[in-house]
């Protein structure tokens, strides 16, 4: 158990229109620090006014990127209450990123009272409008002041919220996508998995050539060969073919989703087959010109599910259910969302109440 010292923000910002919340944008009125030092462990857990951070320039963060990240969201049900959908994923992941990234774990438990702390302190701002709820990131940063290359001996980790707006405000309209064959997201033995900063920095130009060229986001291959399918953005990717429903394997290039791993469970809960074989892009755009090509979809956190009209691989172009959302892409937002806003009873237990 932390021990949290909450003195928050004694004068409150106006709360902003929530048809008009955008993703990122408003800030709440507080966030939660925890600091770690090197034979101390972490200390000092504390909910305090949302404010700058004061860090030496020299802070490790700032220089090798000696960062992680979630991301998960608070959701208003009908009678008022408010709930998380699978904490405890995310701070399994963040244990898993962090490992990886020579950075101090936080306990399971920890993260999952630390995040529900802030989100009770700010229940307030958590929005009702249908489609809005309340983005939660916590981060944990290096930040002793140090230019040589080794671990860190100081760090902290922090919570901030934001509340966010509808992902769909004008209907769920299909992406199209670019696949990325010059560029590499992730390799074996590298950070694939791991919601580091780095990753991100890394992608952009891959997103930046996409938006040139007219597509709204782009699909990963494996590193290695350019061959295999490997995820969307910052989503999980998934391909119906023939009946049978593909997704890449997480084999350490790919970012185990909360999402990816919800959608397997109900996929195979409804009886669908699911394989997590590695599919060739080949395979896909063949599936597509043979007429087997029946759903693509993306799926994370920000967006739920994200359906994918088109796909571009060198000069070929697939087009997918003539552009509109598949009826599998669309049972499963509908379910999705029905149990993280409490629409629907939650009969696989995913739901921890904030209270
Ligand atoms: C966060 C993320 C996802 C989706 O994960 P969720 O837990 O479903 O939000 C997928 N791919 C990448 C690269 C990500 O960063």
């Amino acid at each position: 158990m932390l021990n949290i010292k909450i003195t928050p923000a004694t004068e409150k910002k106006a709360k902003p229109d929530s048809k008009h919340l955008g993703f990122g944008v408003f800030y709440t009125d507080n966030m939660l620090v925890i600091d770690h030092t090197e034979g101390i462990g972490w200390h000092d857990a504390r909910i305090v006014p949302y404010q700058p951070l004061s860090i030496d320039p020299a802070a490790m963060v700032l220089h090798y990127a000696m960062e992680s990240f979630e991301g998960l969201k608070a959701y208003r049900k009908p009678d008022g209450s408010v709930q998380l959908f699978r904490p405890d994923c995310n701070a399994e992941r963040m244990i898993n990123t962090n490992k990886r990234m020579c950075l101090p774990t936080l306990p399971v438990e920890d993260f999952v009272q630390a995040v529900k702390t802030l989100v009770k302190v700010e229940e307030d701002w958590v929005p009702s409008e249908p489609g809005t709820s309340l983005y939660i990131r916590p981060f944990v940063i290096a930040t002793e002041p140090h230019l040589g290359v080794r671990t860190s001996k100081t760090h902290q980790f922090i919570i901030i919220c934001s509340p966010v707006g509808a992902y769909y405000s004008t209907g769920i309209n299909p992406v199209k996508i670019f696949v990325e064959d010059e560029y590499t997201r992730a390799c074996p033995g590298g950070t694939g998995f791991t919601k580091c900063g780095g990753n991100y920095a890394a992608s952009l130009i891959s997103q930046v050539k996409a938006h040139d060229l007219g597509y709204e986001q782009t699909l990963w291959l494996d590193g290695v060969e350019h061959k295999y399918v490997e995820e969307v953005g910052s989503m999980n990717c998934f391909f119906k073919i023939d009946g049978t429903i593909y997704t890449a394997p997480c084999v350490g290039t790919v970012l185990p989703g909360v999402t990816r791993r919800s959608c397997i469970d109900l996929l195979k809960h409804w009886g669908y087959t699911v394989s997590e074989e590695r599919l060739p892009i080949a395979d896909v755009m063949k599936a597509s010109e043979e007429g087997k090509l029946e759903e693509v979809f993306g799926t994370g956190t920000a967006a739920v599910i994200s359906p994918v009209g088109e796909l571009r691989f060198e000069d070929q172009v697939a087009y997918i259910n003539n552009g509109e959302i598949g009826p599998v892409t669309h049972k499963l937002y509908d379910t999705l969302t029905g149990i993280q806003w409490g629409t629907l009873k939650d009969e696989m237990g995913w739901t921890v109440p904030v209270e």
